[in-house]
């Protein structure tokens, strides 16, 4: 070949190499704009570790502030592959309410992160979505407490309110379900950064497989940390770690985050295990 058409043939490939990979981006619409948390501290955390993958293409939809005219809040769900959900306040306009409840039954993935199991206590087909959640009223009447004790999954029906943690801190994640694609691969025990370890959310935990978990001093048991669930036609990835941007800055937490985003989008995770994935006790940090 001259070396002009190995040039040619050169630019082709890679213009091909270009519109393929553009195509085949995963479509992300992170939600955010009223939370109890930094949500403008984290969300271009989760933006960043999403665009340095490659494979993903994120967009956020931010929210009036609290008291504002919710009814101007109206995200295009149906645009996307994967909703993550950094919000925890205000409820939503029925439509909004009714376009999420859609999307996901019709086969759309949703990703919960932390306080956005806080919200909506009272709105039943959200916490059937999201398996467990914490606070807003939630008590015995939203569902059982689930977690794993003396080597048994546990689903208990006691009295008492939903979701509580103590001081912040380091903790181990050990994974429980290998055979998910999120968890295929990973490590079975490593070290997430600082942290809120929530524990005691309760909910209808309907069609839900927890992945992986870690010990809580508080509850004295561990507690749910990676869980997926089945809503209609959709999938859902819940991760309730990510109190802060320290917490979401853990190589393990992005990771997580990634390839559950992946699953629900995809139903499968292609994405390797990063190279700088935490060991079992040493917490892995990224910019
Ligand atoms: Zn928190």
């Amino acid at each position: 070949m001259s070396n002009c058409r190995h040039l040619l043939f050169l630019f082709a490939a890679l213009l091909c190499a270009t519109f393929a990979s553009a195509n085949d981006k995963i479509k992300v619409l992170i939600v955010d704009g009223q939370n109890n948390h930094n949500w403008k501290a984290t969300t271009p955390v989760m933006v960043a570790a999403f665009e340095r993958a490659g494979s993903f293409q994120v967009d956020v939809a931010t929210s009036p502030p609290s008291g504002g005219d919710m009814s101007k809040f109206d995200p295009q769900f149906s645009k996307y592959d994967a909703v993550v959900s950094n919000y925890n306040g205000q409820m939503w306009s029925e439509k909004t309410q009714q376009a999420l409840l859609d999307y996901v039954k019709g086969g759309g993935g949703f990703v919960v992160v932390h306080a956005a199991n806080n919200s909506f206590g009272n709105w039943e087909e959200y916490n059937r979505m999201i398996g467990l959640g914490g606070w807003g009223g939630r008590n015995e009447k939203s569902g059982p407490y689930v977690y794993f004790k003396d080597g048994e999954w546990v689903r208990d029906e006691s009295k008492g309110g939903g979701g509580s943690h103590g001081p912040q801190h380091e903790f181990q994640i050990v994974v429980r379900n290998s055979d998910h694609p999120v968890t295929q691969g990973m490590p079975l025990s490593w070290m997430h950064a600082k942290d809120e370890l929530y524990d005691s959310l309760r909910g209808p935990a309907a069609e839900m497989k927890i992945l992986a978990t870690a010990f809580s001093a508080k509850s004295q048991r561990h507690e749910p940390m990676i869980f997926t669930i089945d809503y209609g036609k959709g999938r859902v990835f819940h991760t309730p770690m990510g109190h802060a941007d320290y917490s979401m800055q853990c190589a393990g937490f992005q990771a997580t985050l990634l390839r559950g985003t992946q699953w629900v989008a995809t139903g499968k995770v292609t994405l390797e295990i990063p190279e700088d994935f935490p060991s079992s006790d040493t917490v892995s940090m990224r910019e």
